[in-house]
């Protein structure tokens, strides 16, 4: 299968920020996932499943609720590896623009009180597993992190192939 340039990332060198993952287009429409990468893969702890999973629901939340960027939001979960999210959205922003939205997203995780939304049996498949304080501080510590030490670029590496198969991480 053929590798799309910005899939070949150097995770050694990653740093926190807001990457183009993949850009994508089905008839006339342009479709593009952002890597809303948190923390530092491999270089220090990544984010604890209860936190990200509660980042997961009061983001999500936030995004559908939006009035001029709901129509456009397909898709927002945590990645596999605990270091950050993607967003998948339909059209194509600088990643200047989805900081900005980024900060404010992550600002109404800091200032979210009561329940998470979701978080109960009917609407979330574990609902005990949410930590709001630890959603806060990795929330706040991103906000810091898109302001002081913004990051866009990936650097590029080569793709292994093994048997004729190329791995990917989304
Ligand atoms: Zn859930």
């Amino acid at each position: 299968m053929e590798v799309i340039p910005s899939f070949q990332v150097d995770h050694t060198g990653l740093r926190p920020g807001i990457y183009i993952s993949r850009q994508d287009s089905f008839g006339d429409t342009a479709f593009t996932t952002y890597d809303i990468r948190m923390t530092a893969p491999n270089q220090e702890p990544a984010i604890a499943p209860a936190a990200l999973h509660t980042i997961e629901h009061i983001v999500a939340t936030y995004l559908r609720n939006r009035p001029d960027w709901k129509e456009y939001v397909i898709y927002w979960g945590p990645m596999g590896c605990l270091t950050g999210n993607y967003l998948i959205l339909r059209g194509h922003y600088d990643c200047e623009v989805i900081r900005q939205l980024m900060v404010e997203a992550m600002t109404f995780v800091v200032e979210y009180e009561g329940t998470v939304p979701g978080a109960a049996p009917d609407s979330c498949g574990n609902y005990l597993l949410h930590d709001l304080p630890m959603a806060k501080w990795e929330a706040e510590r991103y906000i810091q992190r898109l302001n002081d030490e913004f990051c866009s670029e990936y650097t590029l590496l080569e793709r292994p192939d093994v048997d004729g198969l190329q791995f990917h991480d989304a």
